[in-house]
Order: structure tokens, then C-alpha cells, then sequence
């Protein structure tokens, strides 16, 4: 989903140039084509909102029999030829360059992994200082990019965009390719302000920007046409927020939950330990919120293993207490499925009934689960998402727990008030809030933070080592599990792919299992086992018949083994940073030391920036704020579904000012034509139609 489209599909008119597929573009054909869908792109509206990732000045390039010594200069050929060079002190790789005038000799140092990416045949527009060896040019160190074998020497300075390009597809050509339809796709675009807004914002017309991000005349152009359609992403995300605020403010009563010193001291003696006050606090506001007849909307904010589940568990408690049911919402099943474990633990004994309800729920099974639903003989339901649906009916909900998920659904809502459903909020989140989202995603959250680890918790100590030096990390395993302790090893994939280098969990298992960690007990974990499987495995780690659990990232939250002492991560580099830390915080769950071992050659600069960040700071705050500068919002929140549209420009972390004119405009937008039945708001409400669906009538009608 994505904010800006102008794509917006509407069935009352006719078909759109936009939803063209791009197989009938200029200059697509079937392999393009396929090319251009792995990078998300099916329509020339897609097309249109594949942004340059920035702009550059190009030099003219030169035939290589022109070239001139000691200056820098730019040149393209074919590659003819590539050696590694693997001498002391100073490995190199060279290449030999063609452009039909004469040959290039080029040579980067320390640059293995050039190994991977340029190859014979392939053609490089190459940027360096020239110097002549037996008056054959050479380069050292030149900046480099792949380009398109079929495109003509660039005899003429220009100022030109930079697309996010793929092996198979260069810039180049998708530059070349835009060029040539953008023209078709411009007609389409509509306004969505108002005249004078635009002027009081100074921002220019929708089609305009879309015409002058990818052909400006200069920088400036650019970046005024960068703005406005960060404007108008951050517009439609602050109207969503506006109109889920009215949703929630016209709603319901909440059903009212009470709490006294009895109930307390029940709910208090389930838990083997005592409460810390950072869990304490969070309770008592909670506490507060629910005893008023008013919808709770807060938020629970803690770092990995701090102890939230416990306060969310109290709350459900209180609530079933209270004769009402909760729901505990999880991001993935494995994480739904060891809540389910951990609450009926603790629950043991009790006259408490939890059902475990997600995709993998035999079916006879459920059809008998979703009727006790319904009469109230469940009282806490745990699931993923899907639980909240409309073919599943609750008797009594009163609190709602979504656990590590960044919020729920503006959807799930509207489902829950269709059916006459207010019930209380908590989400819990060990992602910690930089203060633009604070002002945009969670602007209506009230929240609480856990600042504290429970007590006797050691720090975890985190290395990073090259692949060369794994064997240090297995002879590690080796002695903790020798000492009695257990092991994590997190691999990218499940399967090998021929596609793709990084190490699967099923050849991993089979290489370390009969090689480095022979004779240790090893078993499996990943996403695509079943349901009993994925138990087995788990119980079977819990109990300590198994030494390596050898996963993806389905261990990534809420996995909770205190006797798991270290965790490995392989092919590191391909995990987020907010990832690592998530699969970190799986061990110093108990009072031993606990080790984080990151296995990685990475080869680029955010890659060594995260491996780096790992091993020197544990504090999830700081990482969170790393991993924002270094991958933006869009990607730090993932594809998670929030009921809030992803931005394909708008950066959170500099974008405040622009996001308080949206915040205001929006919100005088919204009263002043509630409904936004104007028709100057005739394109933006198809917008907001495709990005919150039927959602948004529900919400403008009320
Ligand atoms: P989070 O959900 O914040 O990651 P959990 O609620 O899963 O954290 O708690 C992490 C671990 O700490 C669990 O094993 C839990 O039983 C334990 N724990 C929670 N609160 C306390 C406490 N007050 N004292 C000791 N251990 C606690
Ligand atoms: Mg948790």
C-alpha cells in the first residue's frame, strides 16, 4: 500500500493509463518486464512512483583513445577481461575495459568481493584519474557503475536522476525507460488541494512534482518536487490518523474493569517473582485507564526481555476477573503459539481457559474453539492478527494486547466497532519511538514505559567475526553447552537457493551436525513446519533434550529460554539492525552471562555500521535510532500491517517541520470538510479510499 498513489483504482471510471501493465511500455520487453516487477514494479503507475534515489551530475565520457593524463575523466566500455590478485599486503582486482577506440586497464585494492559483482561482458561506466603504464591507460580505485550494454556514449554534461537498481536492471535504464513513458502517465495525475493551500505551502501542482522528479532541470527543481510529494504522503497519513481519532472518539463505551486490593493480590501470586517497579508503574496506569469507561489506547514500551508480557498478562487477568475476555494479538505464529505455552504455565491450576487460535488450528478443532469463543468459555484468546476478523465472534471482549506489533490496524477496528466491540488497547513494543513517529504514528497513544530490566540480569556481550574465524565461534557452543548451557544459531533461509550465497538452516544443521558440532544434539526451527513440529522442536529445546536450535528468524521475538546462553548469527549482514538486536535480546533471559556471536564478511559500509553498532551498544533506544538514520522509517517498520500507509519518500527522522504543516492542514482539512465531499477533494478521497479501504466510509459516515 502506498501513500502517494495516484493510482488509486475506482471503478466509475474508465480504465486508467496508469494500471497499464508494464509489459505494453516503450522500450519493456518481456525480460524488462521481469525485471522490473522483482523491484515492485507491475504498472506505469508503479513506474511513476519508482523515485530516483538521487541525482547526479554526469561528466561527458570519453573514447579511452582520447583520454588525457593526471586528469579525472569519465569513460564506459565493455569489460573483457577480470584477475584477483591475491598479493600481500595489497590484494587486488583489475579489469580490462573496451570501447571499441582502445583498452582501459582498471584496478581497485582490498576489494575481494569485486569478485562477485563485475564479470566479463558486462558494461561499466568507470570515473577516475588516468595515468598511462607503457602508454596504456590505467585507473586505480575509480568509482564504478554498471550500465546498460545498449546504450550510447553520454557525449554531454548533464544533470540526471539515479534510480535504486537491481544486478539486472542499471539506472540507466531505468531512467531510459521512465523518459520514455513519463509523458503517457502525467495526463493522469490529479490535484488533491486546494489552490490556495498549495500557494500558502508554497508547494507546486501534484502533476508537476511527478514531472520534475524524475526530469528536473537542477537540484532545487528536485528537491521542491521532493516536497511536495512528501507533503502529500505525510497528508494522507495524518488524515488517516484523523479519521481513526473521530472513529474512536464517536465510539463505544468501554466495558469498565476494577481492580482492588484482593484481585490484586490474586493476580500478583501467579507470577514466580516479584513485580519490578517499572512493572508496577505501567500497571497502575493501565489499572487507571480500564476502570474508566473510556476505550485505553496505550502503548507499552520496553526493551527486549524487560518483563511486559507479565503487565499485559496482569491486565488480561483483571479483565477475566472482571468477566470479560482478552485477546493477545502476536506478530507470527511461533510467537503466538509460546505465549499460548507461557500463559497456560503460569495459568496451570486455574480456572482460567486460553485458546490458541492461528492459521495452523486444525479445523474440526476450531470449529469447536470459535463456538466457546462466542459463548465466553474461552477467556483469553491468543492468535496472530487473523483473530481479529470478521467471521470470528467474541461474547464479552474487553482488552485487546497487541504484542510487538507496531499498531493495530485501523481495519481491525472498524471491524471490532462494526460489531458493536469497544474494547481496551495495549500495545506492547520493544521498538523504542523516535520522537517524529511519537508525533505521527502514536500522536493519540497515551504511554507507558518499562525502563528497567528485571534484577540479576548480566549484560550481553556481543562479538563480530569473520566467516574465517567461525570455528572459534563453534568451539564456544561447544564449551557452554559442555558447561550445561544452550545455543541459538539464526540463519537467513530455510533452503539453499541457487540465486542466492547465504546459508540455509537445513545445509547449516546438516554441515555443523556432522562437522564442527558433532556430537552436540542439534534440531531445526523455521516457518515453514508445522504447527506440531514447531511445538516439538520448542518443548524439546525448553527441556533440554536439545542442545543447538538451529532456526530463521521465527525465533526472532518473544522466544523466552533462560537456560539459551548464546546466541549465533550467521551471514549477519543480512539482517536489520533492529533485527540483531531483537534475536539478541532470545538469551540473557537468565542469571548466567549470555554471548551474541555475529558471523559476517560484510562488505559494505551499513553493513560493517550495524555489525558494529551491535557489539557496542546493548541499549535497544540506541540502536533503534541507528537503525532509523541508516534504513529510514519505511523499512524500519517493515511491511507490518499498521492500517497506515508506507512512505516511499517521506523520511521521519527529517522531516518534523513538514509533518507539523500536514498535521495542522489535515486536521483543519478534516473540519472543515468532514466528509471531504469537496469537489476540489474529489482525487484525494479516491486516494484515501485505496488506502483504508471500506474503513474509510464507515468512518465518514460515523
Ligand atoms: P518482554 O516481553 O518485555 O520481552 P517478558 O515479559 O517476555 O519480556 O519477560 C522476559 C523474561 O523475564 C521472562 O522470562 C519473564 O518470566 C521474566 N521476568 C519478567 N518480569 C520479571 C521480574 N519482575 N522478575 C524476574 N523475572 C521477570
Ligand atoms: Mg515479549
Amino acid at each position: 500500500m502506498t501513500a502517494a498513489n495516484p493510482t488509486a483504482p475506482d471503478a466509475s471510471s474508465k480504465r486508467s493509463a496508469l494500471s497499464e501493465p508494464v509489459e505494453s511500455l516503450t522500450g519493456v520487453g518481456p525480460t524488462r518486464a521481469r525485471h522490473l516487477r522483482a523491484l515492485g514494479v507491475s504498472t506505469l503507475g508503479d513506474l511513476l512512483e519508482y523515485f530516483p534515489r538521487t541525482y547526479q551530475f554526469e561528466s561527458a565520457e570519453k573514447p579511452v583513445s582520447q583520454l588525457i593524463a593526471d586528469q579525472i575523466q569519465t569513460v564506459r566500455g565493455q569489460v573483457i577481461a577480470v584477475d584477483y590478485i591475491p598479493s600481500r599486503p595489497r590484494p587486488r582486482f583489475e579489469a580490462t575495459l573496451d570501447d571499441g577506440t582502445e583498452k582501459l586497464a582498471v584496478a581497485w585494492f582490498n576489494s575481494a568481493f569485486l569478485r562477485r559483482q563485475i564479470h566479463p561482458g558486462m558494461t561499466l561506466r568507470v570515473k577516475g584519474k588516468v595515468t598511462f603504464f607503457r602508454r596504456i591507460p590505467k585507473m586505480v580505485q575509480p568509482k564504478w557503475e554498471v550500465v546498460d550494454a545498449d546504450a550510447p556514449r553520454v557525449d554531454q554534461a548533464n544533470f540526471r536522476p539515479i534510480y535504486p537498481a537491481s544486478q539486472r536492471l542499471p539506472s540507466e535504464t531505468i531512467a531510459r525507460i521512465v523518459q520514455d513513458n513519463l509523458d503517457t502517465a502525467l495526463p493522469e495525475v490529479e490535484e488533491w488541494f486546494d489552490p490556495d493551500l498549495l500557494e500558502r505551502r508554497r508547494l507546486m501542482t501534484r502533476r508537476k512534482a511527478y514531472e520534475a522528479i524524475h526530469r528536473p532541470i537542477d537540484m532545487q527543481q528536485a528537491m521542491a518536487a521532493r516536497r511536495r510529494i512528501v507533503y502529500d504522503e505525510l497528508m494522507l497519513m495524518q488524515l488517516g490518523l484523523g479519521i481513526s481519532r473521530r472513529m474512536r472518539q464517536r465510539g463505544l463505551a468501554a466495558p469498565v474493569i476494577r481492580l482492588d486490593k484482593l484481585l490484586d493480590q490474586r493476580i500478583r501470586a501467579r507470577f514466580p517473582f516479584q513485580l519490578t517497579d517499572a512493572q508496577q508503574n505501567a500497571i497502575w496506569e493501565i489499572a487507571r485507564d480500564i476502570a474508566r469507561g473510556q476505550p485505553m489506547n496505550r502503548l507499552l514500551q520496553g526493551d527486549v526481555g524487560s518483563g511486559k508480557t507479565v503487565v499485559a498478562l496482569y491486565a488480561m487477568l483483571a479483565g477475566v476477573a472482571n468477566k470479560l475476555q482478552s485477546a493477545l494479538l502476536a506478530p507470527t505464529e511461533v510467537l503466538a503459539e509460546q505465549h499460548y505455552l507461557t500463559l497456560s504455565n503460569l495459568l496451570r491450576g486455574s480456572n482460567v481457559t486460553i485458546g490458541l487460535f492461528t492459521g495452523r488450528t486444525k479445523r474440526q478443532n476450531k470449529r469447536a474453539l470459535l463456538e466457546d469463543l462466542s459463548e465466553g468459555k474461552i477467556h483469553l484468546a491468543v492468535g496472530t492478527q487473523s483473530l481479529i476478523s470478521e467471521d470470528i465472534e467474541f461474547a464479552n471482549l474487553g482488552l485487546v494486547v497487541v504484542d510487538e506489533q507496531h499498531k493495530l490496524g485501523v481495519r481491525q477496528r472498524a471491524v471490532l466497532k462494526s460489531k458493536g466491540l469497544a474494547p481496551h488497547y495495549l500495545v506492547m513494543t520493544a521498538t523504542p519511538i523516535p520522537r517524529t513517529l511519537a508525533l505521527s504514528f502514536f500522536a493519540d497513544f497515551d504511554v507507558s514505559v518499562i525502563q528497567s530490566l528485571p534484577p540479576g540480569r548480566l549484560p550481553i556481550k556481543t562479538r563480530w567475526l569473520r566467516s574465517a574465524r567461525a570455528v572459534e565461534a563453534y568451539e564456544f557452543i561447544r564449551s557452554e553447552v559442555g558447561a550445561g548451557r544452550q545455543a541459538y544459531i539464526v540463519l537467513p533461509r530455510v533452503e539453499e537457493d541457487a540465486l542466492d550465497e547465504s546459508k540455509s538452516v537445513i545445509k547449516e544443521h546438516e554441515r555443523l551436525s556432522k562437522g564442527p558440532l558433532s556430537g552436540l544434539k542439534l534440531a531445526i526451527l523455521h516457518g515453514q513446519m508445522s504447527t506440531e513440529e514447531k511445538q516439538t522442536a520448542m518443548s524439546a529445546f525448553r527441556d533440554r533434550q536439545i542442545d543447538v536450535l538451529v532456526a530463521t528468524t521465527v525465533i526472532e521475538v518473544g522466544i523466552d529460554i533462560p537456560n539459551a546462553t548464546v546466541m549465533l548469527i550467521d551471514n549477519a549482514e543480512q539482517f536489520g539492525l533492529s533485527q540483531l538486536h531483537q534475536l539478541r535480546g532470545r538469551v540473557g533471559r537468565g542469571g548466567q552471562a549470555s554471548h551474541c556471536i555475529l558471523i559476517s564478511d560484510a562488505v559494505n559500509e551499513s553493513a560493517e555500521q550495524r555489525m558494529q553498532a551491535m557489539v557496542d551498544s546493548t541499549d535497544g533506544f540506541e540502536i533503534a535510532e541507528m537503525d532509523l538514520k541508516l534504513r529510514g522509517p519505511g523499512e524500519f517498520f517493515g511491511t507490518r500491517q499498521h492500517g497506515l500507509p508506507e512512505f516511499k519518500l517521506a523520511d521521519l527522522t527529517s522531516e518534523l517541520a513538514l509533518l507539523q504543516q500536514a498535521k495542522e492542514d489535515a486536521l483543519a482539512m478534516l473540519n472543515e470538510d468532514p466528509s471531504l465531499n469537496k469537489p476540489v477533494h474529489v482525487a484525494l478521497r479516491k486516494a484515501l479510499t485505496h488506502q483504508l479501504g471500506t474503513t474509510l466510509d464507515l468512518a465518514l459516515i460515523g
